[in-house]
């Protein structure tokens, strides 16, 4: 699968940045240095410029004093250093997640979150402005695909927020790939930037550091089985039978459990690595014990963990999560059964933190007929 693909998940062939000038995070070391190099630049200053990006987090080019002024003004007024422009930032009232809506230079708009934690920094990125796969309870699902994101696009978010914390000494630990968009359906770009931000010459973060979550496209788990970094991956499921994930999860139409199911156990076989299926829960739609029989019966021998997340409410959807009690006895069944489970409560309610949501309230607020 690449990133023209005509699939239905994939719909229109990808734009990138309308602009001429180059997105040095687009390059990878060797594209920079031939960049350098067609500009009369010794070898070592691509290196210089990688530490500037990734090691020194420099916000532009002016600040790299080590570079000569006059490649620091090439850099600034040939070549686009930072693709994301901050549109809006929301805070939540316990301050620890921080959600930053950003436009792309074809103004295009994605999401990402930061998330606080006692000794831990999450970012949550977008793959792709939009998504074309439809989920009915998911804000970016009902808001239609827009484009691919480059892997510029999206390394861009995760050294935003790194710049951020690094004022006081912290870094980003953890990536989490969940925020708008399906990763596998921009599967090029998106394991370009797994792999510039893991380099560890330039941004340095452990392959097991990052989460990739997927809707479920076959071809695309099947490809990550046989790639060397180590990224967790985590599957949403949401419906135990094929009836009911075809309603939410469109995609299943094409992809039914039992293929889905298949390609997990290869990755498994393949990489011996755990994975974990994602099951929002939905007040009277998929929450009932009958339910986590049907998940338990369908994950039972497979080397997999649970994440139950109750929904997080969207404005187009009548679809409500399911309550406390419900989510509780949910988990016991599981737990009857031997799976590993948790409850994962969404960050940042007050701050349309579920991705998508965000953009879809500003959408609306600039045109209520929307
Ligand atoms: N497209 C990928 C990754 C982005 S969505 C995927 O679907 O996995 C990341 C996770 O958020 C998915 O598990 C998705 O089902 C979940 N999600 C989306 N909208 C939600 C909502 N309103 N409430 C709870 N979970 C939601
Ligand atoms: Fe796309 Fe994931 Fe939202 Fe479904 S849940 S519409 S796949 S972003």
């Amino acid at each position: 699968m690449n990133a023209s693909s005509q699939e239905p998940f994939s719909p229109a062939p990808e734009k990138g940045a309308l602009s001429l000038r180059p997105s040095v995070l687009d390059l990878d070391q060797l594209q920079l240095r031939e960049l350098l190099e067609a500009w009369g630049e010794p070898a070592y200053r691509a290196k210089q410029v990688w530490h500037g990006l990734y090691r020194q987090l420099a916000a532009t080019p002016e600040t790299l004093s080590d570079l000569p002024k006059t490649l620091r003004m090439r850099l600034s007024e040939e070549t686009i250093w930072d693709p994301l422009i901050p549109l809006a930032t929301l805070r939540s009232q316990d301050g620890q997640t921080h959600k930053v809506l950003f436009a792309l230079p074809d103004s295009a708009q994605v999401e990402a979150v930061r998330m606080d934690y006692a000794r831990r920094h999450t970012v949550c990125l977008s793959t792709q402005a939009g998504c074309a796969i439809g989920c009915p309870f998911c804000a970016t699902g009902q808001s239609g695909f827009q484009r691919n994101l480059s892997a510029g696009e999206i390394v861009a978010q995760v050294l935003y927020f790194a710049r951020q914390i690094a004022a006081r000494g912290e870094r980003i630990t953890n990536v989490v790939l969940m925020g708008m968009g399906e990763p596998l359906a921009n599967y090029e770009a998106t394991w370009a930037a797994i792999r510039r931000l893991n380099d560890p010459e330039g941004f340095g973060l452990g392959a097991r550091a990052m989460t990739l979550s997927t809707v479920g496209l076959v071809p695309g788990i099947r490809r990550m089985a046989h790639e060397p970094e180590q990224v967790n991956l985590a599957v949403s499921l949401h419906a135990a039978n094929d009836a009911l994930r075809d309603q939410l999860v469109p995609i299943n139409r094409r992809f039914p459990l039992a293929q889905l199911l298949e390609a997990c156990r290869y990755y498994i076989a393949q990489t011996h690595r755990r994975i974990s299926f994602e099951y929002t829960l939905i007040a009277d739609v998929n929450d009932r014990d009958e339910d986590a029989h049907q998940l338990a019966e369908l994950l039972g021998g497979l080397l997999a963990h649970v994440n139950l997340i109750p929904l997080n409410p969207t404005p187009d959807s009548a679809l409500r999560p399911s309550p406390r009690a419900r989510v509780q006895a949910f988990q016991r069944v599981l737990q009857q059964h031997h799976i590993s489970c948790t409850v994962r409560l969404r960050r940042g309610l007050d701050i349309q933190a579920g991705c998508g949501q965000l953009r879809l309230h500003r959408q609306r607020e600039a045109n209520p007929a929307t």
